[in-house]
């Protein structure tokens, strides 16, 4: 097997892919290139439990034994890729060469127009932006999210914790309607609203209203009102970090293009021994007509094993075709969901209710199921997941 393992992203796809190579023998280099300071470490509980004072930053740190025997570049940036050469560029101009190259570079916030970070002003991705967040929320007396997404409410939810009045803004008419659907979306929207929080949708964001330190004193809507506010978050989505492979020759189509094993496409075809995983791998997943991208922290697990498998068994690896799933922790439960809700899909609940805080919603389409959300139902949706990758039938029998 190639000797020099080449890892971009020093986080969990990467960390993942390299206990996998170890753990089936690989006894070659492996260098994790990091633009963060820090080793790796684990991004959900940044906007749940370090921002509550729950858990302490460090403790987010994965743990990675020495037996990994991993090379680390940390606090550097790769800056560009050379696929003839087999070399990625670093900022500081000098070179690393590869046999095998994973690009794990995952995702960066969307920056909003009229609001780039600054004093008062916040986008949440790494532990850094968690800590700068969290020294503000322990004195904030009005905050205001832009961006009703999973981030957004999360941290919306963290804030009321900490009795901080909150006003969570969100421009479409349903919040997390891509993710959920229009109607769960709706359902989403009326049990945050009935657990207490202030949820305003359809409305546009013209920019901030700052005073004269420099901080936010409200955000300015399209309508022409204010919301007051001394700290801002704002959580607009994220884009795929591919800066660095501009003009590499690497297909990038919202993310990095990836046959089914993972491999990165040139021109349409597989690079041989040049891979990409987690948030921001885009792959030709064998269940989906389209190609797929997940941001969620199980894909950025598996997909990273996954590349790893296929460095070691190449086209003797399995394709990667995951049920997706993610989680998210929202007024004191977790939020749980399965496969992908189609646009159009139809919806049956299977139990409960989203006012009970116990819920089972299943997702169709053309007959088939394609996706399912539950509260305090973790045992079912997994069987559900396993009935999606079964192909069943909508709507699910028992
Ligand atoms: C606040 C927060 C809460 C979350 N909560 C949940 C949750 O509850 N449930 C869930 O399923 N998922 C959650 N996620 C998503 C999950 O954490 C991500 O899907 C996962 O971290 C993706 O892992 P990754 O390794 O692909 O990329 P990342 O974790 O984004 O890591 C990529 C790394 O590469 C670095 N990098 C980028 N460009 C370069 C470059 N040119 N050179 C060198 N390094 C570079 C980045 O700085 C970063 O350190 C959450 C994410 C965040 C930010």
């Amino acid at each position: 097997m190639p000797q020099r393992t080449v890892i971009v992203g020093a986080s969990l796809a990467g960390l993942r892919a390299a206990e996998t190579l170890r753990q089936h023998g690989y006894d070659g280099t492996i260098t994790m290139v990091g633009n963060e300071r820090h080793l790796p470490y684990d991004r959900p509980p940044l906007s749940k439990r370090v921002l509550t004072g729950q858990a302490e930053p460090e403790s987010t740190t994965f743990p990675v034994p020495d037996t990994l025997g991993i090379d680390w570049v940390l606090g550097r940036a790769a800056t560009g890729l050379d696929l003839d050469l087999g070399r990625i560029r670093l900022d500081g101009g000098d070179e690393l060469a590869y046999d095998r190259l994973l690009i794990a570079t995952g995702a960066s916030p969307r920056i909003m127009n009229g609001a780039p970070p600054g004093p008062g002003v916040h986008y949440l991705r790494t532990l850094d932006d968690a800590i700068a967040l969290r020294a503000d929320l322990q004195k904030s007396r009005s905050l205001v999210v832009i961006g009703a997404g999973f981030i957004g409410l999360e941290v919306a939810c963290s804030a009321q914790q900490l009795g901080v009045p909150t006003v969570v803004l969100e421009a479409l008419p349903v919040p997390l309607e891509r993710a959920l659907g229009a109607g769960v979306g709706a359902a989403v929207a009326a049990w945050h609203r009935a657990k207490g929080t202030d949820l305003r949708v359809g409305v546009g964001v013209d920019g901030l209203a700052t005073g004269p330190d420099g901080r936010p004193e409200a955000v300015r809507l399209g309508d022409g009102t204010t919301v007051p506010a001394d700290t801002v978050v704002v959580g607009i989505g994220v884009t795929p970090a591919v800066g660095w492979l501009a003009g590499a020759g690497v297909d990038l189509d919202d993310g990095v293009r990836c046959d089914s094993r993972l491999r990165v496409l040139a021109g349409g075809r597989p690079v041989p021994d040049v891979l990409a995983a987690g948030d921001v791998a885009r792959w030709t997943h064998p269940a989906y007509r389209e190609p797929v991208r997940v941001e969620h922290w199980t894909n950025a697990t598996e997909s990273g094993e996954a590349a790893a498998m296929t460095m070691i068994l190449g086209d003797s690896a399995d394709p990667y075709d995951p049920t997706p799933y993610f989680w998210s922790d929202q007024h004191g439960v977790k939020l749980q969901m399965v496969g992908r809700a189609e646009p159009g899909s139809d919806t049956t609940v299977l139990e409960g209710s989203f006012e009970e805080d116990r819920v089972l919603i299943a997702y169709g389409a053309a007959g088939r199921l394609v996706a399912a959300i539950g509260i305090r139902r973790p045992a079912r949706v997994m069987a559900l997941a396993g009935q999606i990758a079964a192909g069943a039938a909508y709507p699910p029998q028992g």
